[in-house]
């Protein structure tokens, strides 16, 4: 609930018509002489009245009104530093707000400071935010008169899309700004807020357009939620996978390969870990590999729909007088592999899976490290099944999923996405198909241990998504489980049935890890970029305390080497705790540091990054320490979750796409 502002509202002649007096009336504190803001005076005669919240509301409709006055706040702080900025838009945005203003200089992170006292000067007196309906005419002269040039075409915009009979506009203290609310009651609400950074951004998101400023801020309801929620971007800032990625050499990005990952022999024994892992247990499963072209004439996407839906994503080159397309994603050419012979009921499940190379045409400026890239690898599969089969085979599914992502540490939750009202396909098929999947969800995640997003499915089939909960409480999909019975229709898929008639089989895709890269990047901020000791690229280092021991270092490394431990010595002539601490650095799981009493009894002094200093022990004892963790592939990370700053309600984006 909004708190009424502790002081009455001015009377609005009086405080607009010589602000000057109105603030030695009432100010209890030294107001320092500022610029007019042109606007506030050009209004003064209008009858703009208290704007008053409604009672009760949620908490998300709360915040949103608490952001979007702040920001109103910041562009009359700003109008008060700058006298001739041009303001221009400034929404509520998850978590915060934003403004873009049009200035006569860059801002500098002091000017963030200057603006951020000034608006709390602002909030302290807890101005009324007042609010008018006007003829849209008249509304327009008011920003004319004042200069906003932004504002004037803002509101041309409007007039000429809805022709409104009236337009609103909001005023605090002296910033008056054309918007439709909702606001707070009085400035004083939104005290715990803080200013983050200024970019860049076009007005209007056109390049053609002049580049404005817009600054950051957010914005909370109590002193406690902002600090966590500093805290909490400062730790995604330590997080941040490009810089882990950097620090711990594992990859690189070049402009010439733009959203191609360059994965250093670190990376990329990580990534082979992965890809072993995902090997063995599917294996297990039941699954069969396969390894097709990733370079397909078009006809193929034209059979698949993708030529015509999708596009504008695809890589498309010409040779042979023709189009090819570099294959975004494995579907279309796993059903080259079924239709390649005949099929009968005993080969059903088929369980085929593909970690081929993907191509998809993103846009550069979308692209944000491993989280977005052109080149990619799913831990993809498909899976043919009979109608009755379904069920099983999706518990089955549910089953992998929640080992893997347990295996990382990850909470997660399944999201059950049914019939669109644009659908393909015979409705009882689809009712049986939801069924099904509802069924399965019941018996292996419990009734109401998931969430039902009626109308959500694709139009091809019902789907079960995945999200993950990473530890600072932030939500990812990557695992997706999709029934299809569209492409068995383009692909005239069959199988030879008991009865020795041909059917037509379902498909289901299915990806837990979603991509690997992505996957990999969730994890590096997940674990701060200290992994499990079966994924750490060094998964011990031998630390000599002089080079009198170098000899059993070397020995030591072997042992470990043999044991199957990716081991290194560091021999160089460096002081013990240099060596210690650089270890640490590259978050290294065992250090081992041995001087002349540990060579003769065959022991070293362990140190390990989760838990420090343990003591002397038998080398063979750390041996088999570590060989254990790496073979059942423990995950043996201190992993402290941080409050969640998400809408459990709100849509998030989703990395697999089926079909
Ligand atoms: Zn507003
Ligand atoms: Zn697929």
């Amino acid at each position: 609930m909004n708190e009424a502002p502790n002081q009455p509202e001015p009377p609005v002649a009086a405080q607009e018509s010589s602000p000057e007096v109105a603030s030695t009336a009432l100010a209890t504190e030294a107001v320092e002489a500022v610029p007019a803001v042109t606007v506030t005076s050009l209004t003064a005669d209008l009858p703009f009245v208290a704007y008053v919240v409604p009672e009760d509301e949620p908490r998300a409709q709360r915040l949103y009104r608490l952001r979007h006055s702040t920001a109103h706040i910041m562009a009359e702080a700003v109008v008060e530093l700058f006298p001739t900025a041009q303001v221009a838009t400034g929404p509520a945005i998850e978590h915060g707000f934003y403004y873009d203003f049009d200035l006569p200089r860059p801002l500098t992170p002091e000017d963030l400071g200057a603006i951020e006292q000034r608006m709390k000067k602002i909030m302290k007196r807890n101005w009324r935010f007042q609010t008018l309906e006007l003829p849209p005419a008249e509304a327009r002269q008011v920003f004319v008169d004042a200069g906003q040039v932004y504002k004037v075409e803002v509101l041309d915009t409007i007039v000429e899309k809805f022709s409104p009979e009236t337009v609103t506009l909001f005023r605090q203290n002296k910033f008056v700004d054309l918007c439709a609310g909702p606001h707070v009651n009085g400035t004083k609400t939104c005290r715990q807020f803080k200013l983050l950074r200024v970019s860049g951004a076009y007005w209007r998101g056109d390049s053609d357009r002049p580049m404005l400023q817009r600054i950051y801020g957010t914005a909370w309801e109590t002193a406690e939620d902002l600090e966590s929620y500093l805290h909490f971007l400062e730790e995604a800032k330590k997080r941040n996978h490009k810089r882990i990625g950097t620090d711990l050499d594992l990859f690189h990005f070049h402009k010439h390969a733009p959203g191609a990952v360059f994965w250093s022999p670190r990376g990329y024994t990580i990534y082979q870990e992965f890809l072993s892992y995902w090997r063995d247990s599917h294996k297990e499963r039941g699954y069969q590999e396969i390894y097709n072209p990733i370079l397909y004439k078009k006809d193929l996407y034209e059979q698949s729909g993708h030529y015509h839906h999708y596009k504008s994503d695809m890589f498309i080159l010409n040779a042979d007088d023709t189009e090819y397309c570099l294959k975004p994603m494995n579907c279309p050419d796993t059903f080259l592999f079924y239709t390649s012979k005949r099929r009968s009921f005993r080969e059903l499940p088929l369980r085929v899976s593909e970690g081929g190379i993907l191509h998809r045409n993103e846009l550069t400026g979308a692209l944000n490290g491993l989280f977005r890239v052109r080149q990619f690898t799913q831990d993809d599969a498909h899976i043919f099944v009979t109608e009755a089969q379904v069920q099983a085979e999706i518990a089955e599914l549910l089953d992998i999923a929640r080992e893997i992502y347990a295996m990382f540490g990850l909470q997660y939750r399944f999201l059950l996405s049914t019939r669109p009202e644009k659908f393909m396909g015979e409705p009882a098929l689809w009712d049986e198909a939801e069924g099904a999947l509802a069924a399965a969800l019941n018996a292996n995640v419990g009734e109401g241990n998931y969430t039902l997003n009626e109308g959500d499915g694709a139009f091809y089939g019902p789907k079960i998504d995945i999200e993950l909960t990473d530890c600072l409480g932030r939500r990812w999909q990557c695992g997706t489980i999709q029934l299809d019975f569209q492409q068995p229709i383009n692909f005239d898929m069959k199988y030879i049935d008991t009865d020795n008639t041909a059917k037509r089989p379902i498909v289901i895709h299915r990806a837990i890890f979603g991509s690997f890269e992505r996957f990999f990047g969730i994890l590096l901020e997940h674990t701060a970029g200290a992994l499990p000791t079966w994924l750490s690229p060094v998964q011990a280092v031998v630390v000599p305390i002089s080079d009198k021991v170098n000899d059993y270092a070397w020995q030591v490394h072997g042992w470990l080497k043999q044991a199957g431990v990716r081991v290194e010595v560091d021999d160089r002539n460096q002081k013990m705790n240099r060596k210690i601490r650089e270890a640490e650095l590259r978050k290294v799981p065992y250090m081992l540091v041995v001087g002349e009493r540990e060579a003769e009894s065959a022991t070293a002094n362990l140190r390990t990054y989760k838990d420090g200093e343990r003591g002397e022990v038998a080398v063979d004892m750390i041996a088999g320490e570590i060989s254990l963790a790496i073979s059942q592939r423990t995950f043996d990370v201190e992993i402290q979750p941080l409050r969640s700053f998400e809408d459990p309600d709100s849509v998030i984006e989703s990395d697999a796409i089926g079909y």
